[in-house]
């Protein structure tokens, strides 16, 4: 169960009234639940049972230290995609020998410093990522640890929600290439391999994939061993979907368990990256209704938060529930939610029936996940707060950026201004 919960008329944050923080924060702030997370976490880690694995945590879907630091101390892994994500798991204090390497534009700088750091390994997306890792390990003296991502290529026709997914070919190499460039590596005295990954998709919200490319990599893995090649771990990604408005989803232990029983007398190692399905449910974005503007056609909700704060409504069409802090009994009246953006699109939510006044405060729903991470000044707004709540107490775990910092990295240019004929 949710921890932003209604206690008569009020809407709560674990046991803390939600207006409190608002009243002493302000708004907009993002408001994350640790009971929330903690469950989540554990419900995925449970679900293996005593097959050893491990959950590696998707940094990209909510990177905040504090949150980081709760999973570290939860004995979680960490996947990243770059050496700043790398740098906050370290600054968090997460171990680095638990630490994926995913993405398909990793730098040579970047490789260095997660060689140098000791990272579990590295997720290769390319044969000429793998001789670049190589060449660098051999330069530092060491042996790099790799797994290669394969495209398991799962029939998008049978699951079209994840076409986009399969038939990118940005991510992975062909499942098909993949064993001559394990033989490659088992040859390389700069390599060693640790295993094989992939990564279907987001926001799934079905089993069925996830099982077919398991098939899929058992057979790889079935190939490599009669090439000599032991793996030692099988890294099934994220992607697992939560429930936004009213999709059924895979239950965290359910997902863990159903893999499990695939590999269960193998001695394969198995790891998951989730994201969303550890934070997304687990935060709010909370934003005070400046205005309501009525229009012939349309009534406003125009609020403090933006498409800056939150841009899944507006970049992807994303739904995201939006529910008053206070109950009211006035008749409900529909409204679009927009921010104070000079953009069309900067929308939260469209054609919701609500029951708010001016200076009210609503609560956008599954906010956890790629919420603040993918936030920006735009139209110089700060950054909103991020506040992290257990049982009855919260604390700050990121300042809202203030007014000088929006501009603290710049300066301006010593050129003369041109007379007027010469600029022409
Ligand atoms: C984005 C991503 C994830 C996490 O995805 P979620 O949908 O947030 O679970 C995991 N692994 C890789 C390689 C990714 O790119």
């Amino acid at each position: 169960m949710s921890s932003f919960q209604y206690r008569g008329n009020r809407l709560y944050a674990e046991d803390v009234q939600i207006q409190e923080i608002a009243d002493s924060v302000g708004t907009p702030c993002y408001i994350y639940s640790q009971t929330d997370i903690e469950q989540r976490w554990r419900e995925f880690d449970t679900g293996f049972g005593s097959h050893p694995h491990l959950v590696c945590y998707a940094v990209k879907a909510n990177s905040n230290l504090a949150i980081l630091n709760l999973l570290a101390r939860l004995g979680s892994g960490f996947d990243i995609v770059s050496i700043g994500e790398l740098e906050r798991v370290l600054a968090a204090g997460g171990d680095a020998r638990k630490v994926v390497f995913s993405g398909v534009g990793k730098t040579e700088s970047e490789i260095k410093r997660a060689l140098e750091v000791d990272i579990y390994c590295f997720n290769v997306e390319s044969e000429t990522e793998l001789y670049r890792i190589e060449k660098i390990s051999s330069d530092m003296g060491k042996k790099a640890p790799i797994s290669l991502r394969v495209n398991p290529d799962v029939s998008a026709n049978t699951h079209p929600y994840i076409a986009t997914g399969l038939e990118e070919n940005k991510f992975g190499v062909p499942i098909d290439s993949a064993s001559a460039l394990f033989q490659y590596a088992a040859e390389s005295p700069s390599l060693e391999i640790k295993g094989v990954d992939c990564h279907i998709g987001s926001q799934l919200v079905e089993m069925s994939p996830y099982l077919d490319a398991l098939d899929r990599i058992l057979a790889l893995v079935d190939q490599l061993y009669t090439q000599d090649i032991e793996l030692s771990h099988i890294d099934m990604g994220g992607g697992v979907g939560i429930c936004y408005q009213s999709e059924s989803t895979i239950p965290p232990q359910t997902f863990s368990a159903a893999l499990t029983q695939k590999i269960k007398d193998s001695k394969l190692k198995i790891l998951i990256e989730p994201g969303r399905a550890v934070v997304g449910n687990a935060g709010i974005l909370l934003t005070r209704v400046e205005y309501l503007k009525k229009t012939p056609k349309k009534n406003f909700a125009i609020v403090d938060a933006a498409m800056n704060d939150l841009i899944r409504p507006s970049l992807y069409q994303a739904w995201q529930a939006v529910n008053p802090e206070l109950v009211r009994t006035d008749e409900p009246i529909e409204y679009d939610v927009v921010g104070p953006v000079c953009e069309t699109g900067d929308f939260l939510a469209l054609n919701r029936h609500l029951s708010i006044r001016e200076n009210d405060l609503l609560a956008i729903g599954g906010a956890g996940a790629y919420g603040f991470v993918m936030s920006s000044n735009y139209n110089s707004r700060p950054r909103a707060a991020e506040i992290l709540v257990l049982e009855n107490q919260y604390q700050i775990v990121r300042e809202r950026e203030n007014i000088q910092s929006l501009f603290a990295n710049e300066r301006t240019a010593s050129f003369e201004i041109r007379s007027k004929k010469d600029s022409l």
